[in-house]
């Protein structure tokens, strides 16, 4: 069977099509590179707003539009949400929610492979390795919750024995993943679950980068940000903020204040040199009024982040958000969107300015129809160079000589 794989949404979605991949592999099925070659389009779902949820049933549609023939199922949190929606959507043969993903594979795809038994079973030159899926915060704005259930984390050994296997593979960094990866452990009763993880993950395996994905910021301490003293940990930390106002933050739901926040992210940048602080904002959310969404703006300006993904709150089916008071009004949402993600680009530039003339590690990830190789650092800058030798899954002493547009031209020193 020839399958095309789709993922949409975070990075915890990435990795699981990637364990599909694995084993598609594994039982003898080729994963292809373009939907008009399979017979069967996997697409894992995203749901975490209104966008997420439009850009999923566009991408359904457009697979059946480029191949009519092939089966589509529709997995994961969309899925989940709306099952009978995408059941009538034209090619659709399988909806599954998220709690029967990790069996699809082998329960609607069959374990006889063809004769292309095992081409491909591997996505990108970074693995994405889940350790941990569900949450049991009460952000009130949060479907992801309902939609993934509650926290629970995978055994250690398991996930320093799948790093390992990347690692063996060939793959030169590992992003660990998780709907909520900070609370690591705590179902199956370790204290500062992620820390000793990620210590044991540095400690036990060869992996040359790791790369932690979302962690929410009051699963955090101080001390957490000395594991940074190993330099194979990513200069990245994503710390999702939504709101830079107290009272905002409240009606979230979310267990931080702003003081707080500052203090931490204070902290890190004095353990990790260059880090890149990046975060998630949510703006519009019910209550907010100009005054509040202006304390945001300044809040986000002092905390000089990286890069910011900026969503305008959607009100989420069976979410406390939903039914609160003094909903904003959908442009006002548009709007303070647009100023905010204004405010990000420039944040961006200036950071991203101070590494012109820089030499820096590349892991270089695949050479493009312009003939261009494009990588990234450890601290998240996208790299481009051109470059004679195959590049592809290698980590290379580059200097970065001139910034455009927030890529950097890179020349390859080694
Ligand atoms: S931490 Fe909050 S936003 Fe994140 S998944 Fe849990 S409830 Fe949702």
């Amino acid at each position: 069977m020839r399958v095309y794989l789709h993922s949409l949404g975070c990075r915890l979605n990435w990795s699981e099509i990637e364990a599909m991949a694995r084993r598609l592999a594994t039982a003898g099925h080729a994963v292809v590179d373009e939907p008009s070659q399979a017979d069967v389009c996997i697409v894992n779902t995203c749901a975490v707003t209104a966008e997420a949820e439009r850009k999923t049933r566009h991408a359904v549609r457009a697979l059946h539009r480029a191949n009519p023939r092939a089966r589509i199922a529709v997995v994961g949190c969309a899925a989940t949400l709306a099952p009978e929606t995408f059941a009538q959507f034209p090619g659709v043969a399988w909806v599954v929610p998220n709690e029967g993903k990790e069996t699809f594979v082998e329960r609607f795809v069959g374990m006889e492979g063809s004769e292309e038994a095992g081409k491909r079973g591997r996505l990108r030159t970074r693995a994405f390795v889940k350790a941990q899926d569900g949450c049991d915060n009460h952000c009130t704005y949060c479907i992801v919750r309902i939609l993934r259930g509650p926290g629970r984390s995978r055994p250690l050994e398991e996930v320093l024995a799948e790093v390992q296997e990347r690692t063996t593979e060939g793959y030169q960094e590992v992003v660990l993943t998780g709907v909520n990866l900070g609370s690591y452990g705590r179902d199956l009763g370790m204290e500062r679950g992620l820390h000793r993880l990620v210590e044991a993950v540095l400690t036990h395996t060869d992996v040359p980068r790791l790369r932690l994905s979302s962690v929410e910021p009051w699963d955090l301490d101080e001390e957490f940000f000395r594991l940074w003293e190993n330099p194979r940990l990513c200069r990245q930390l994503h710390l999702p903020l939504q709101a830079g106002c107290d009272a905002t933050l409240r009606r979230m739901g979310r267990p931080i204040t702003t003081a707080r926040y500052a203090a931490l992210v204070e902290t890190a940048h004095a353990a990790i040199p260059d880090l890149a602080l990046t975060t998630d904002m949510m703006v519009g959310f019910p209550g907010e009024d100009e005054a509040a969404f202006a304390e945001s703006l300044a809040f986000v300006e002092r905390m000089g982040f990286a890069r910011l993904h900026v969503f305008p709150f959607s009100p989420r089916p069976g979410t406390p958000a939903a039914r609160l008071p003094d909903q904003v009004p959908v442009a006002v949402r548009r709007e303070r969107a647009h100023r905010m993600r204004e405010v990000g680009k420039r944040l961006a530039e200036t950071y991203q300015q101070q590494f012109v003339g820089r030499e820096m590690g590349v892991l270089w990830e695949h050479r493009r129809d312009d003939g261009l190789w494009y990588g990234l650092t450890d601290n998240y800058l996208r790299v481009v160079t051109s470059f004679g030798e195959r590049l592809t899954g290698r980590i290379v002493r580059t200097r970065l000589v001139a910034l455009h547009s927030g890529l950097f031209v890179g020349e390859v020193v080694e």
